[in-house]
């Protein structure tokens, strides 16, 4: 059988190469081709050997995901839905902005941890993606976006950033999460910097550790709350995990950062958590960890049960987190008309663990 390239970082390639008889520079080369020019083709990677050509041709393939469909909102964000095999599909979503463009991929095919306000986490869990799958989809977007005509000269058309804040949680699927990170930061396939490549986390506390010595990347922390009781409702692992171990795990985790500040993300829900109160409380909370705060308002999705917090209580509740001298920014919602933002993600999730079942023989809420 076939083995997919796409699945193999630079020390694996190097292996498979020497496996073939191919001295481990190949690999270099081969990364090249791969990911820089997008070449899914053996026979186009011209300065290849006609014979090494033909021994990968019959031992290996590049084997992307397909897209079953490719949406370009009004804002210029794109979104792809990328079929991953037995009926199911994951989202990739771009976002431009003036002088960057974010690539917001998934990590896996649906999410076992089940936040309550969160689109994905409600639809259950079915699987973690491969490295093919997980670094595909910033395959897909370069080749795509590059190929797009030159209508939209004012904002980025080419992924200069990535977070892993699509389905799924990253360090949950940890293993080939980090493999497609190296891919990410190789010089030789997208050598994007370390700063321009986020990792957001709910909260797993020793993969935290684990990814502070295997591939210290910028770190986004789903905080959401500012004590346990509220937040063991919202963020489940909350209770495995609680909020002063993980405000420990982040102090740890800027000791290699290539960034001085933990992002915290906090999604603004309207009377749940968006009070005055709340905000006070955070401060407190927070104040030994440096962190800049981004606030979520709140993205519907059907029986959500949650409310977005109004435009008021949302500049109410950063004007104290400014006050206290925390650096806080209110994400745009983007992609509107395609159902591109965070938490609306929904692809398509056979869900393995029939929670979606669970749910509704289970009391509203
Ligand atoms: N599993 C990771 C990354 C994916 S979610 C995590 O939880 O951090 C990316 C961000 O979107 C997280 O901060 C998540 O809490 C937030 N989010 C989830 N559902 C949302 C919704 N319906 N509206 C707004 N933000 C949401
Ligand atoms: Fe999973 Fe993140 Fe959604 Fe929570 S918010 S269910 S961790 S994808």
């Amino acid at each position: 059988m076939s083995v997919n390239l796409l699945d193999f970082d630079a020390k694996s390639l190097a292996g498979f190469c020497e496996e073939i008889g191919e001295k481990p520079f190949r690999a270099r080369q081969l990364l090249r081709w791969i990911h820089r020019s997008g070449e899914a083709d053996f026979a186009a990677m011209s300065d290849l050997a006609k014979g090494l050509r033909d021994k990968l041709a019959a031992a290996a393939v590049v084997n992307p995901p397909q897209v079953i469909s490719d949406h370009i909102a009004a804002d210029g964000t794109r979104k792809w839905l990328l079929s991953v095999g037995a009926g199911n599909g994951i989202e990739t979503v771009f976002i431009p902005e003036t002088h960057r463009g974010t690539l917001c991929i998934s990590s896996q095919v649906g999410c076992a941890l089940a936040c309550s306000f969160c689109s994905t986490g409600r639809q259950g869990f079915n699987r973690n993606l491969g490295v093919a799958e997980i670094i595909g989809q910033l395959w897909w977007a370069n080749k795509a976006l590059a190929e797009e005509s030159e209508n939209e000269p004012v904002r980025e058309r080419a992924v200069t950033n990535v977070v892993m804040m699509g389905m799924g949680e990253p360090l949950a699927n940890f293993e080939n999460v980090v493999a497609a990170l190296d891919l990410m930061l190789d010089d030789n396939a997208y050598g994007l910097s370390r700063r321009r490549v986020t990792v957001s986390t709910s909260g797993l506390v020793p993969a935290m550790d684990r990814l502070r010595e295997r591939c210290p990347v910028a770190l986004a922390v789903s905080l959401h709350a500012p004590n346990d009781t509220l937040r063991d409702q919202l963020v489940p692992i909350n209770r495995k995990y609680p909020i002063k171990e993980l405000l420990a795990a982040c102090e740890r985790y800027l000791e290699s950062a290539p960034r001085d500040f933990i992002t915290f993300e906090y999604v603004m829900l309207d009377g749940v958590n968006d009070s005055v109160a709340h905000a006070r409380e955070l401060v407190q909370v927070v104040r030994h960890t440096p962190c800049k705060f981004n606030l979520i308002p709140f993205n519907p999705f059907p029986d959500s049960g949650y409310k977005r917090s109004s435009a008021e209580a949302v500049s109410r509740f950063r004007d104290v987190l400014m006050q206290a001298g925390l650096v806080t920014t209110v994400r745009k919602t983007r992609g509107d008309d395609i159902a591109a933002a965070c938490g609306q993600l929904a692809g398509k999730v056979l869900d393995k663990t029939r929670r979606a079942n669970r749910r509704l023989s289970e009391p509203a809420r």
